[in-house]
């Protein structure tokens, strides 16, 4: 009794303490995460939960992989950083592993998502004044609508959507913004100043919204009818979240000419990030023009070798797949609800999209023992460690089956 009411004053004070001095950027569950192994999470009552966000994709390893973390501790007993001013002896390992598992072959690394977009946009101004010969300035990116690529200014004033841009302008310039999953609606956007395409092979923050089969390849048509590049984010779809390494190895012939990749590189310890390209895009980047001081650092490289070898040894692409299709073929034949709008997803991506706000449905499942959130109001996104068993996906969709229809 007397520790029962120690652990809730321990919840209690955490929330306080981190509303007290934490700006309100977002809105957590109240819950509050002391510890993670594999699916699982705990809360400092020691309260077991089923983590169905990974960290926003960040966690497709589990949370703390003992071959992540073994190589998190061996590197951080040697050297942590040492800056672009000198060569480190784990960088190379890991880019080199990184290019061949995506088959790109130059990669520029960041740190976190938004950085790898904002770098990916830079090489795309420069491809378009160094290489297509676009008049300085004056280069533009088709970007879809909502879409969501992070939350610098540069990142937002890619964005279509309202919350995202409300009192931050003024924008940077040279984006045109067009419909997603509409290639006509790209092809009417291009001009001769248009340098590249810019999109989410599936939009997660959106809903997980799937675009119709062949729009890539379509887009990508495109792309070399124009001479423009062909650029995807891939930061949250990446690394096996939608059933293969690269959601867009999906569809056959659409390999990108600029990949984003972050989140689950760094296997949920440690934020890695990075844009793959080519020597042709990539290698225009002349020292001093663009740098980050914990770039590339022999941790992350360490951390980020550990997380790719842990997706491809374990097979966890394939295992995406598998425990996807078997979640929403369950999910989809038991769920019913009048408020339901649709299941959908790729490998263990779902998004479950209802009539009404999602937010009291997500405090409920967090009784039950699941976490999850919702994206915009009414889509809750299910979206496991990829290393999850049959019994608990079968608890996800007991107790989804259970709290929804309620
Ligand atoms: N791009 C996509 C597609 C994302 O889903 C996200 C984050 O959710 C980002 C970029 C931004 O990544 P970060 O939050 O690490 O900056």
């Amino acid at each position: 009794m007397q520790k029962n009411k120690r652990n809730r004053e321990r919840t209690k004070a955490a929330m306080e303490l981190t509303n007290r001095y934490c700006a309100r950027n977002y809105l957590p569950l109240p819950v509050v995460l002391g510890r993670g192994e594999g699916v699982w999470v705990w809360d400092v009552e020691n309260k077991k939960y089923l983590d169905c966000l990974s960290a926003y994709s960040a966690v497709n390893q589990g949370h703390r992989h003992p071959r992540i973390i073994h190589a998190l501790q061996e590197q951080a007993g040697r050297l942590t950083l040492a800056s672009g001013a000198f060569y480190n002896d784990q960088l190379g390992i890991f880019l080199e592993k990184l290019c061949n598992l995506s088959q790109m072959k130059l990669a520029l690394p960041m740190n976190t998502g938004v950085e790898a977009v904002e770098t990916a946009l830079k090489a795309i101004r420069l491809w378009a004044y160094l290489v297509k010969g676009i008049a300085e300035n004056q280069a533009e990116i088709i970007v879809c609508a909502d879409n969501f690529h992070g939350r610098t200014i540069s990142a937002i004033s890619m964005s279509s959507e309202p919350v995202y841009r409300k009192n931050f302008g003024p924008f940077t310039p040279g984006f045109k913004i067009v419909e997603y999953d509409s290639v006509t609606a790209i092809e009417n956007a291009i001009t001769e100043n248009t340098a590249a395409i810019f999109l989410e092979p599936i939009q997660g923050e959106s809903g997980i919204r799937i675009p119709a089969a062949g729009f890539l390849g379509r887009v990508k048509t495109l792309c070399k009818q124009h001479n423009l590049l062909f650029a995807l984010d891939e930061i949250q779809t990446g690394l096996g979240r939608t059933g293969k390494l690269f959601c867009h190895q999906r569809e056959a012939g659409v390999k990108p000419d600029i990949l984003t990749v972050g989140k689950a590189l760094g296997g949920g310890v440690y934020p890695i990030s990075a844009v793959l390209s080519s020597p042709e895009v990539l290698g225009l980047f002349q020292p001093g023009q663009h740098g980050s001081t914990f770039s590339g650092n022999p941790l992350a490289a360490a951390v980020g070798c550990a997380s790719l070898d842990v997706i491809v040894e374990e097979n966890l692409a394939e295992r995406s797949n598998k425990s996807g299709q078997y979640l929403l073929q369950r999910l989809q034949q038991k769920l019913k609800s009048e408020e339901l709008v649709e299941i959908r997803g790729k490998g263990l991506f779902i998004g479950i999209e209802m009539r009404i706000p999602v937010r009291a449905y997500c405090e409920r499942l967090m009784h039950e023992g699941i976490l999850c959130k919702e994206t915009h109001d009414n889509i809750l996104r299910i979206s496991p460690p990829l290393v999850i068993d049959e019994p608990e996906l079968d608890f996800i969709v007991d107790t989804i089956t259970k709290i929804l229809a309620a």
